[in-house]
């Protein structure tokens, strides 16, 4: 029966009152184990939309992990394909077991005649945000070939082919109408900055990255060796004037609103969260997708973003840490708070006092998990620590 519902169907049949269709063997077969994700929902939408108009054989099979039927009736409500019923719990059971599912979105990808284990795919959250549509029939075969193509591309990327179509060549500059030639980029360190205004994270973002970009600017200006660093904004937002008012806080060039290379991009470098900074060294290959973590740790000494950089900064880091109290009352804490490294108890954290991420060294109250930026310390001594509470 477990098998049955998505290897070997029969349609339609009656379950617990409920008409549902089950997939016929002519149809891809698709289990979805879709959670509350909606940006991913919204992605699968479109590319079953458009499978299904070009007449793919393929189908996709809710199994609703939500709590209750209104939710569950409210989410399929966006759903244009099939669903588990509700209340066949039994059978959503047995198939949170036979794909061994630990987290939502998750989505278990069947070939018709699903009988060999190895042509499950597990990974169709990934494969759809990395390839969407294209990923389709979703063989070893299709996948093999487009990693092939994908290498292809990146072993041949330079600025202007990331940043160009066949109907443009330029860039905005903060007049919005004023046109700046792609290949003006050339040589030079940029990063390619997907944001929305929208999006909270990125909105309280822009103006530290805006503060350390002009930093590194005038840097290299001073330096006068013809270096240079650039910032492309790449918008996620949903409508002109929000891009326009948003960019209109941005000291960098803008791809224009709404066109198809933003799409391409968030495609090609696999991006799932805004915001995030691309850099792109000044031979057009990538240096790193981790340009907002850098910033945030090093400020502008992150500049120019490669590995030889941060392996020298992590040793700075180091180095300078030997020298911080072993121990530390800070202002908006109660407790006291430990020096950890990444070696003794510490690792990734979000700074509590700054909100953003952190590596390596850091302040932790080893009694509630309380974790800060060594350079976010206030120290205070307890008695004022209490009192600022
Ligand atoms: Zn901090
Ligand atoms: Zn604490």
């Amino acid at each position: 029966m477990r098998d049955s519902v998505v290897g070997n169907p029969t349609l339609p049949r009656k379950i617990g009152g409920e008409e549902v269709l089950f997939l016929g063997d002519v149809c891809r077969g698709y289990v979805a184990l879709v959670g509350k994700d909606s940006n991913f929902n919204r992605v699968l939408i479109g590319v079953y939309e458009q499978l299904k108009s070009n007449g793919s054989n393929f189908e996709i099979v809710f199994v609703s992990s939500d709590e209750d039927l209104d939710a569950f009736n409210s989410y399929r409500e966006n759903m244009p394909w099939l669903s588990i019923p509700f209340s066949d719990l039994e059978t959503k059971k047995a198939l949170n077991r036979k794909y061994d599912v630990e987290s939502i979105p998750c989505l278990v990808i069947l070939q018709p005649d699903n009988t060999k284990d190895d042509d499950t795919y597990y990974d169709g959250v990934e494969l759809i945000y990395r390839y969407g549509v294209d990923a389709f029939p979703f063989t070893k075969e299709k996948l093999d070939e487009l990693r092939r193509e994908e290498k292809r591309k990146h072993d041949s990327q330079t600025v202007t082919n990331l940043l160009t179509n066949p109907e443009r060549d330029y860039l905005l500059d903060q007049t919005i109408t004023r046109k700046v030639p792609v290949d003006s980029l050339k040589g030079k360190t940029v990063g390619l900055y997907l944001s929305a205004q929208w999006c909270m994270p990125c909105v309280e973002f822009t103006p530290k990255l805006t503060s350390i970009y002009q930093k590194i600017k005038q840097a290299l200006q001073e330096k006068g060796d013809g270096e240079d660093f650039e910032i492309v904004f790449v918008s996620n937002d949903r409508d002109q004037s929000s891009f326009e008012s948003y960019f209109g806080t941005m000291p960098w060039l803008a791809l224009p609103f709404r066109d198809p290379t933003a799409r391409t991009l968030a495609k090609y470098f696999d991006v799932q969260w805004i915001p995030c900074l691309i850099i792109i060294g000044p031979d057009g290959k990538t240096v790193t997708k981790q340009g907002r973590n850098l910033i945030n740790l090093y400020q502008e000494n992150a500049y120019p973003f490669t590995d030889a950089k941060v392996e020298s900064l992590e040793k700075e880091m180091e180095e300078a840490a030997k020298s911080l109290p072993r121990s530390e009352y800070h202002a908006g804490h109660r407790h006291l708070l430990t020096l950890v490294s990444e070696g003794s108890g510490g690792g990734p954290f979000i700074c509590c006092d700054c909100d953003e991420q952190g590596s390596g060294w850091a302040y932790q109250c080893l009694e509630c998990g309380y974790e800060v930026h060594p350079r976010c310390i206030r120290a205070v001594t307890p008695q004022s620590s209490i009192e600022d509470r």
